[in-house]
């Protein structure tokens, strides 16, 4: 390709919101044959909501949720935030007020949850593995009640106050509407779609049914992400990884292509070479596309 038709390439990529940086990034675009979709925030809309609250103890639904909100509004993560926001209804409701308990050493285990002493009990929320952890017992009947949310592809988040769980609050993220489309898109361009996710395996594996995705994984830290991609590049992939969050730029960075999705976070815009500046998923075709056109000569 000629430096011109580099130039209008790109040109006529901004011109849709998809920003890519250097030429050097539209022509390795035109090779990728495998795309790494993270699950939050990419393949779901990324504004979690409250969607159902189980209390497995006579407590009050304010008491528990001013518990809850006193560790999570220290937290950042969308999980956190869904909560809080949904804990302020029930007070502003109730009592036309906001406020929370204090809560003590405060502690963000990245991938896992948060936990806190308030009131002088210590508050634990989080997956499965923050309970593991910690040594407290998630009992058959949590069990189910998490493997049920997982099957309505919502997200069970478990709370113990005092080593004993006492709640289950389930949050949905739902799947942006043209996921699905997309992921067949790629698949009619000889493009393989995996996707990885911090998540756990049940809501993992449902959305990725839902969308189309074939090869997940789960329950991923950070540096797993980035070892699935080079196992996929070790494997003779070019790959692409698409993602918005903090978790995600090691990802965005050892990739071939890191292309970052959204209002996605600073650092992630940082470490990619293409940025979807809307948050459509559409524009990932758009971009491999457009790469395509510049570098693939017809005759
Ligand atoms: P993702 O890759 O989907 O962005 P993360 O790695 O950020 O996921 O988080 C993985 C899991 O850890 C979440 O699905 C949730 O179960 C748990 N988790 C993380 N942070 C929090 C939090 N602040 N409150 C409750 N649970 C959390
Ligand atoms: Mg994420």
């Amino acid at each position: 390709a000629t430096p011109t038709a580099v130039m209008v390439a790109t040109g006529v990529g901004a011109s849709q919101g998809v920003l890519i940086k250097g030429a050097e990034a539209l022509e390795t675009a035109h090779k990728v044959n495998c795309i790494v979709f993270d699950k939050t925030g990419t393949l779901t809309i990324g504004k979690p909501v409250v969607v159902n609250t189980k209390l497995l103890q006579s407590m009050a639904v304010r008491d528990f949720y001013d518990l809850v909100a006193a560790a999570e509004v220290n937290s950042e993560h969308p999980i956190a935030k869904a909560i809080v926001e949904y804990a302020k209804k029930i007070r502003v409701e109730e009592e036309k007020r906001v406020w929370w308990p204090e809560a003590h050493d405060f502690v963000s285990i990245t991938g896992h949850g948060v936990k806190a002493k308030i009131q002088n009990k210590e508050v634990i929320i989080g997956n499965r593995s923050i309970m593991l952890d910690h040594k407290i017992q998630v009992p058959a009947n949590v069990e189910d009640l998490l493997l049920e949310a997982e099957a309505r592809v919502e997200t069970g988040i478990l709370v113990s106050i005092c080593g004993q769980v006492v709640g289950v609050i389930s949050i949905s993220d739902p799947i942006k509407p043209g996921a699905r489309n997309v992921i067949s898109i790629l698949k009619s361009m000889n493009i393989r779609s995996i996707m990885v996710t911090g998540d756990n395996w049940g809501t993992a594996n449902s959305i990725a049914m839902q969308v189309g995705i074939e090869t997940v994984v789960a329950e991923a830290k950070p540096d797993q992400k980035v070892g699935k991609l080079k196992e996929l590049q070790a494997n003779g992939s070019i790959v692409a990884m698409v993602g918005d969050g903090i978790n995600d730029s090691p990802a965005l960075a050892a990739a071939d292509i890191g292309m970052a999705i959204g209002a996605g976070t600073d650092i992630a815009i940082e470490a990619a070479d293409i940025v979807l500046m809307k948050s459509n998923l559409e524009d990932v075709v758009i971009a491999i596309d457009l790469s395509r056109k510049t570098f693939t000569r017809i005759c």
